[in-house]
């Protein structure tokens, strides 16, 4: 089969070839991957920015059908719709494994960079990582439930975000957009999502498409002014940083109330950024810091789409073969794209 494989380490090393096709063990399924979506992960181990151990195909946002099951498979069954969570290898003993954080296993190899994933026509997978999908969720929309699986688990169940509360985002990418429609389907008040002028042209018209209450371009508008309008005078009460930008971190602490919380989704790829500190302190601010997604993140995510409480069509902007990966990388480099999804 011809998948998208990271053939050695170093940058670039990304090429378009044959590979075998997977064969499910016991308690493994056989997935014919209809979409594939891309994410920045997919970016950083190309740039060989992130671990990885190749070769390996890439592409851990998959969604597919069931063509085959391993022995001892209960749940599942051929023709079955699916995604899955990419918590492929978590020992299942280890103390996180037995709490229910399967997901920060420090020996989880997810597909897509620990072993192969579905940037290729088949994947094989444990069904225990395997949610169904409706329906009445596309098959693109489905390879979107991964991204935003992470914004639910960050946003709703860790940051606990209340109906009627004020939100701010820092970062307009895919992440902060699936964010801005998590916080509106939770039922926030206002929402406020926030970039910078290279922004502009795509993912802050977008946003403006999408009904986000305040879109602030930082070089034309001053984000706290405009926090303090639309609250009255009171602040965030949940300020979301999905940029990884240390300035974003900062403005974080700026933008919230007394009391308000910070969700960080964005990493930021150095080992130190500076941090108001006692800013923080004296307004007796919630940090919390997220990774990844849980079972229940995936649920509520097919739900949120599935009731059409969120809507994820409006995002993908660009759907192509496989064989076209090349350009789709290069466009969302050069942030052409709202979300990039492709088709083995
Ligand atoms: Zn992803
Ligand atoms: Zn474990």
């Amino acid at each position: 089969m011809l998948a998208l494989v990271k053939t050695k380490k170093g940058p670039g090393n990304l090429e378009l070839m044959e590979m075998p096709e997977p064969k499910p063990q016991a308690g493994e399924v056989l997935i014919r991957v209809h979409v594939c979506g891309v994410c920045g992960t997919d970016i950083h181990v190309l740039h060989d920015r992130f671990p990885y151990w190749p070769p390996v195909i890439l592409g851990h946002e998959f969604a597919g059908e069931i063509v085959e099951i391993g022995a001892d498979v209960n749940n599942f069954k051929v023709g079955d719709r699916v995604v899955g969570e990419p918590h492929t290898q978590a020992c299942g003993k280890c103390t996180l494994c037995r709490t229910g954080n399967i997901q920060i296993c420090p020996m989880k190899r997810s597909p897509g960079w620990g072993i192969h994933g579905g940037m290729a026509p088949f994947l094989k997978m444990p069904e225990m990582l395997l949610h169904k999908i409706p329906e009445n969720i596309s098959w693109e929309e489905a390879a979107l439930i991964e991204p935003l699986a992470n914004t639910v688990h960050d946003i709703i169940e860790r940051a606990k975000i209340y109906a009627g509360d004020f939100v701010s985002i820092t970062g307009p990418g895919p992440i902060g957009l699936l964010a801005a429609l998590v916080c509106k389907a939770a039922g926030a008040r206002g929402v406020m999502l926030i970039g910078t002028g290279q922004d502009e042209a795509i993912r802050l018209k977008k946003a403006r498409e999408l009904g986000i209450d305040r879109v602030i371009n930082l070089e034309r508008e001053d984000p706290v002014q405009a926090a303090l309008e639309m609250t009255d005078g009171a602040g965030i009460d949940l300020a979301i940083d999905a940029s990884g930008a240390a300035p974003a971190i900062a403005l974080a602490v700026e933008l919230i109330r007394k009391k308000g919380r910070i969700c960080a989704i964005g990493l930021t790829s150095r080992d130190k950024i500076e941090f108001p500190w006692d800013k923080a302190m004296f307004k007796v601010a919630d940090l919390f810091f997220n990774l990844s997604t849980s079972y229940t993140s995936w649920e509520t995510s097919i739900r949120l789409v599935a009731s059409g409480r969120i809507q994820l069509k409006p995002l993908i902007s660009h759907a192509r073969p496989l064989s076209e990966w090349e350009s789709v990388f290069k466009a969302i480099e050069e942030l052409k794209v709202i979300k990039a999804v492709l088709l083995p």
